[in-house]
């Protein structure tokens, strides 16, 4: 099984989840020609990418979303909200399908549980992807506070991809008018360190590996600041490998 991060940001998201050849990209926030340079530069064009999966309508979550989904000829899935939020953009895909906030399918031979994040947009939600072997990645970005839907889908996780968008005293200082730095310290807006940093504690275990850092803000946080926070929480977790994936980056990891 393998998670890779084709990229991560304000500027755009997109990342693939492979099992046995077989897999799923999830949201699209880089345009189609640049995912495929990516999934080649990854090494993973072998993968089969049997569909896109949204986590919700935002232009750096859905930006290629309609070529790829012709491209590649697979369906778009998402909750009704954000399938909704999305029905223009969407006219000419080949297939849409709904999945629920508290949901659960088979697909790629993965079986994915959705979950619902808070997120000032329609109906966000992040998602938990495990394997045949039982293997489990977990991936929840765009959310103002970790749910406890998400805390109970991290638990037991062996990969983390979590949001770590913000410093607060950076965000305070920082360069953004007030409305907005309300928007994304509040509740429905995105992550701070502090709160990855803490949900991290919470759901670590021997058998989490790998964690990587998402959604990192460019005025409001640095990869390193990201790191600080998050490592200390980890510390009591043995080998645990953290990467902050900073915008233009590719990460990934196999389990
Ligand atoms: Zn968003
Ligand atoms: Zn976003």
């Amino acid at each position: 099984m393998r998670l890779i991060i084709l990229a991560s940001g304000s500027s755009g998201n997109a990342a693939l989840i492979e099992s046995d050849g077989r897999a799923v990209l999830l949201d699209a926030g880089i345009s189609a020609r640049e995912t495929m340079r990516r999934i080649t530069a990854a090494g993973v064009l072998d993968a089969r990418v049997e569909a896109i999966l949204l986590t919700h309508e935002h232009a750096d979550h859905v930006r290629g979303v309609r070529v790829l989904a012709r491209t590649l000829g697979v369906p778009v899935i998402g909750t009704a909200g954000t399938l909704q939020a999305l029905t223009a953009m969407l006219a000419d895909v080949p297939e849409m399908a709904r999945i629920g906030r508290r949901d659960r399918i088979s697909l790629a031979g993965m079986r994915i549980t959705s979950f619902p994040t808070a997120h000032d947009a329609a109906e966000s939600c992040g998602y938990s992807f495990e394997s045949r072997r039982g293997h489990r990645i977990v991936i929840t970005t765009d959310t103002g506070v970790v749910t406890p839907e998400a805390l109970e889908a991290l638990a037991g996780a062996h990969v983390i991809g979590i949001e770590a968008n913000h410093d607060p005293r950076m965000l305070d200082a920082g360069p953004y008018p007030p409305f907005l730095k309300r928007r994304i310290a509040g509740d429905s807006g995105h992550l701070s360190n502090e709160a990855a940093a803490a949900a991290l504690r919470s759901a670590g275990w021997q058998g989490l590996s790998q964690v990587f850092a998402l959604h990192i803000s460019e005025k409001n946080n640095t990869p390193e600041t990201a790191r600080g926070a998050l490592v200390r929480s980890l510390a009591t977790h043995g080998a645990v490998a953290l990467e902050t994936v900073a915008r233009g980056e590719i990460a990934g990891c196999s389990i």
